[in-house]
């Protein structure tokens, strides 16, 4: 496999950054997951402008001229051969002598881009049998809609989820609400076949699959409101799902103890899944 590190490609086993980066040391910086199908790059151009969002949001500077950065992530899903899988982009303020202030202006920024390989198929397969989620109060910062490489709160998350046998956990609010997952965008359809996701504004990152997905809602009409849901609303509802880069639409079954449903995977869910592809932008690489 290969990676490419701040200017080179370098075999991904010997690929590293040094010890003062400011990603390393605290992490400051920004990432984005892009998902690669049948060799091309998915929603290339939305990535591309949420990354510079979070850049601006944290007040680093581009590493690169965006057409260079394009580039280069299609160089390396090339070079590494990835027909199906995902590309990674992190961004950091660079090195510098460890001091909480930023960096002395000719600091330029750290890049990394790595991308791998996944099996479709057995993405499939899981969709058809769904995840199970817990529910986790929401302890993370306020400015969740910057893709920060801090993930500290989501990996505790998500870890407790996996130590009870769920894929993902569920943040939720002082007022019962969900938030989001912790790498996931939420969803529920409720008993009376709205589908529902928390709106964009506060509280969840802008998922790109989740801006995908709401275009192919509007497409086939399906009904919808973007609104809080609380807890008790998910656990009561007909079908849930979570969607991102990674698991696209992805049915969940279980909340906590609480069977969805028959237990079975919904038809939105999956609908909105076999269609998803049909809905996105693409780059070829
Ligand atoms: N919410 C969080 C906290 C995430 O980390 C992610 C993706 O990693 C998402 C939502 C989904 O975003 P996207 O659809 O852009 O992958």
């Amino acid at each position: 496999r290969i990676a490419y590190v701040n200017g080179q490609y370098i075999a991904h086993q010997d690929a590293a950054v040094h010890v003062e980066d400011r990603g390393y040391q605290f992490a400051d910086g920004v990432y984005e997951v892009c998902e690669i199908w049948q060799n091309t790059i998915v929603d290339m151009p939305r990535h591309i402008d949420r990354l510079d969002r979070s850049l601006n949001e944290l007040r680093i500077g581009w590493p690169m001229a965006r057409s260079a950065l394009l580039f280069i992530m299609r160089e390396v899903v090339r070079r590494n051969r990835v027909r199906n899988g995902i590309v990674y982009i992190q961004v950091t303020r660079g090195v510098s002598r460890r001091d909480h202030f930023f960096p002395p202006d000719d600091v330029v920024p750290s890049i990394v881009i790595t991308a791998r390989s996944s099996n479709p198929k057995a993405a499939d397969a899981a969709a058809e049998k769904g995840i199970s989620v817990i529910t986790f109060p929401e302890n993370r910062w306020p400015r969740v809609d910057i893709k920060s490489v801090a993930l500290l709160p989501n990996v505790l998350a998500k870890q407790t989820a996996k130590e009870q046998g769920a894929k993902e956990a569920w943040y939720f609010d002082a007022d019962n609400n969900v938030t989001e997952g912790g790498s996931t965008n939420a969803w529920i359809v409720t008993k009376d076949g709205t589908l529902v996701t928390r709106p964009a504004e506060n509280g969840i990152l802008r998922g790109i699959t989740r801006s995908v997905v709401l275009e192919l809602v509007a497409r086939e009409g399906i009904a919808f409101e973007e609104r809080a849901f609380s807890v008790q609303e998910a656990k009561d509802a007909r079908e849930a799902f979570v969607t991102a880069a990674s698991t696209l639409v992805m049915p969940v079954i279980k909340i906590d103890d609480t069977i969805l449903g028959n237990g079975h995977p919904g038809s939105i869910a999956m609908r909105l899944r076999e269609q998803f592809h049909t809905a996105t932008d693409f780059l070829t690489v």
